[in-house]
């Protein structure tokens, strides 16, 4: 079978480590974002074709991977500016990006009608994992669909879980998000505590690694990000605010208890309202520590 042809919208932090890692698997990649400066640093790499437009990225795919911020950018692309309708029929649309599940199980059932496929395939594991295409990937859609898929998404990820139907993948990545989110607030707030208390924040986090207390915040977020203040994992505090706004509606439109979700959602909400645009998540940290 030949290779397939892979379309990437979307280059940003996560998607250009992600399409490196393609490109050495040898796939060939056509690839758009509207940042000249992310479209800059592929344009180099073999086997990497810059493209003018959505439109042309998406021309001779038969897979078109979506690594963009949020539903509302892919919706506007797909249906107002109208890109589903100028797809080849056959064509899959792979959205690894964190969207809303509510909202991609909806295009599964429209780009169905079109002829195409959906699958969405949201990954864990930020920029490092990305790099090293070690990254989680929680998949859903048709098993038909998903499988043809499989060594593209195996080009970027370790781990594959395939959990669902359409929209499942969604589900999971924003309920892990809101796990992962809880987690690293209670961290942030215990540490503050601890220094104002007058243990050395180092300490309590070294504790905290050899204890029950541990999680991915304190093995590996504390030391790099947040007492080192550099706060620049990679991802942005607003892309996290808004997983949070999608487990949080995901869990009420459940009919889910969700006190703790609607408190970790507002605490989440108001660090982006202090700190600078373009804070990265681990500055709640910094947040926790100004209140
Ligand atoms: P990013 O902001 O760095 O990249 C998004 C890119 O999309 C930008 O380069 C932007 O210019 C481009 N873009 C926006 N609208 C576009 C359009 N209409 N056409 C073409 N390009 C467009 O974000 P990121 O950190 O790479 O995250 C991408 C997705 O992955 C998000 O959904 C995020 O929640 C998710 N995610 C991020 C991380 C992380 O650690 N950064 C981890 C897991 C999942």
């Amino acid at each position: 079978m030949a290779a397939l042809r892979i379309g990437f919208l979307g280059l940003g932090q996560m998607g250009q480590p992600m399409v490196r890692n393609l490109l050495r698997a040898g796939f060939s990649v056509t690839g758009f974002d509207l940042s000249e400066t992310a479209m800059a640093t592929l344009s180099q790499e073999a086997g990497f074709h810059a493209a003018a437009s959505v439109q042309a990225a998406a021309a001779e795919a038969d897979v078109l991977i979506l690594m963009l911020p949020d539903s509302k950018v892919i919706d506007a692309l797909l249906w107002t500016q109208g890109l589903a309708q100028q797809l080849r029929p056959g064509l899959t649309v792979l959205d690894m990006s964190s969207s809303d599940p509510v909202c991609s199980r909806e295009n599964a059932s429209r780009l169905t009608a079109l002829g195409l496929h959906f699958v969405d395939a949201p990954v864990s594991g930020g920029v490092k994992r990305a790099i090293d295409g070690s990254l989680s990937i929680m998949i859903g859609g048709e098993a038909a669909h998903v499988d043809p898929v499989r060594p593209v998404l195996q080009a970027m990820g370790k781990t594959l879980v395939h959990v669902g139907g359409a929209g499942a993948g969604h589900a999971v990545k924003a309920l892990n998000n809101y796990v992962s989110a809880s987690g690293l607030i209670a961290v942030c707030e215990a540490l503050v505590a601890a220094e104002k208390f007058g243990i050395d924040p180092h300490l309590v986090n070294q504790v905290f690694n050899a204890s029950t207390g541990k999680n991915n915040t304190t093995e590996h977020k504390v030391e790099n990000f947040m007492l080192s203040e550099k706060y620049n994992s990679g991802f942005a505090l607003a892309l996290m605010r808004k997983d949070l706004q999608t487990a949080q509606g995901f869990i009420a439109r459940m009919g889910t208890p969700g006190g703790f979700a609607n408190v970790c959602l507002q605490t989440w909400a108001q660090a982006e309202q202090a700190l600078d645009k373009g804070a990265d998540h681990t500055a709640m940290h910094k947040f926790v520590r100004s209140q």
